[in-house]
């Protein structure tokens, strides 16, 4: 039987802008196809000499060790980092010619992501595309509720699961939708502040976490910690400890700097390490240009370098504060709907983690360069909205395909973070209160 498909309000009416997209998806990235793909496009690319030179010169089997039913074989990018069938209208030419039907998975379905939970697939998109990352973060249809869609809106009728539970297999699968869907009620509280929410969220993860975690049997203090956190009282009081609570250490940025620093590293000519290197150059300047710099000297001191990023903050704030809230609860609702908490072994380490990419994040948007000149001049907030959403879209999906995406990137950071014993609810305050 055909299971029901549900999707936040936003992803209803998804379409791929195609040709019209400010930076296609067909770049950069490895293009995978599964077998039963990779064979039909094959066979279909023997009707015309062309593709069939192009198919064998681009399309190259994985080796046997790396190879599966779903990595069967992958595109090889051109020389100018595009997929090679990408035609000169920004369109797909195999998707042009021979339909969607040959196509692999990830061409396909590409920003959708599917899971499936007992008798309902979930869709949801990937913020690494801009167009999803629009909808999101600016649509007005809810986002917080997955309603049912037709599967007439998916490219084709068989479509590929991310991840998926039929059946589950101990408590912490067992109470996962429960778990998950009051995570995202706490952070679509708008009566509170957005750090709020996140240190909502860090506490009430942390507390879960010693009895509920990977490999645990049912627990009855899951419905506890659900009906503790469902009291406003309970809200109220970590409200005010919260604003009481005042961060000195500027431990945050230490954490973002080496992170951006990691990732200029590993992968210095995408556009987000280019971004990072120009922000992370510009505090350089600063900072050499200041009266500090004599007693310091080279690298920016981390008390400095939170203070600068703390004075562009405050100007942000005051310009464009309300709307990023917003933004910023939307993508990290977009998160939790779309990477389940429980692939992490425990939900605060998949909290924490994802805090520390909120900052990341708050880091980037705040040190923008054009956004900072947004906020020094005497440009209304009315007159330098839509700029400032085009901002917006450009830095959450070029993190989303550096960073939020990619895996081992991540993976790296999870082990760091872990090294250096951070992986602790003592150090969320730093990340939420940046
Ligand atoms: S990034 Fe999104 S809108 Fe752009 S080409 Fe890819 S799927 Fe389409």
């Amino acid at each position: 039987m055909q299971k029901k498909i549900i999707a936040p309000g936003y992803m209803h009416d998804f379409q791929c802008l195609g040709g019209d997209c400010e930076d296609t998806c067909c770049q950069k990235w490895d293009i995978n196809l599964d077998k039963k793909h990779y064979d039909l496009l094959a066979e279909k690319v023997i009707s015309n000499p062309d593709d069939k030179e192009l198919f064998d010169k681009y399309t190259c089997l994985h080796d046997e060790s790396a190879s599966s039913g779903n990595n069967y074989a992958y595109i090889k990018l051109n020389e100018s980092g595009y997929c090679p069938f990408l035609n000169t209208a920004g369109l797909c030419h195999l998707h042009d010619h021979y339909g969607v039907e040959p196509l692999s998975d990830v061409c396909a379905f590409f920003p959708r992501v599917l899971s499936e939970y007992d008798s309902s697939t979930e869709l949801t998109g990937a913020l690494s595309c801009p167009e999803v990352v629009r909808l999101c973060l600016f649509d007005d249809s809810d986002l917080y509720a997955m309603t049912k869609i037709s599967p007439a809106v998916l490219p084709r009728e068989e479509y590929p699961v991310s991840r998926k539970i039929d059946a589950p297999e101990d408590g912490y699968q067992k109470h996962f939708t429960e778990v998950r869907e009051q995570m995202i009620l706490l952070m679509a509280d708008n009566d509170y502040a957005f750090e709020t929410r996140l240190y909502f969220l860090a506490n009430f993860s942390s507390r879960l976490a010693s009895h509920y975690h990977y490999g645990c049997e049912t627990t009855k203090s899951v419905a506890e910690e659900i009906k503790r956190f469902q009291n406003k009282d309970v809200k109220n009081q970590l409200d005010d400890y919260f604003f009481k609570f005042s961060n000195t250490e500027p431990v945050a940025v230490i954490v973002i700097q080496a992170i951006l620093q990691l990732r200029i590293q590993h992968e210095g000519n995408d556009k987000l390490s280019q971004l990072a290197a120009r922000i992370l150059e510009n505090y350089k300047v600063d900072y050499e240009r200041s009266e500090d710099f004599d007693v310091y000297g080279e690298n920016i001191p981390p008390e400095l370098l939170s203070k600068s990023f703390l004075q562009h903050w405050d100007k942000l704030n005051s310009r464009y504060g309300a709307v990023l809230e917003e933004y910023l609860a939307r993508y990290v609702i977009n998160c939790l709907q779309r990477e389940w908490f429980i692939s992490m072994p425990d939900p605060f380490v998949y909290i924490h983690m994802l805090t520390i990419r909120v900052a990341v994040l708050r880091f980037l948007i705040t040190s923008h360069p054009e956004i900072i000149e947004m906020v020094n001049s005497d440009i209304s907030f009315e007159d330098s909205i839509n700029h400032f959403n085009e901002k917006i879209v450009e830095i959450v999906y070029l993190y989303a395909r550096s960073i939020d995406h990619n895996h081992t990137f991540l993976h790296v950071v999870f082990q760091a973070i872990r090294e250096q014993q951070m992986m602790s609810f003592d150090y969320s305050m730093a990340f939420i209160k940046l």
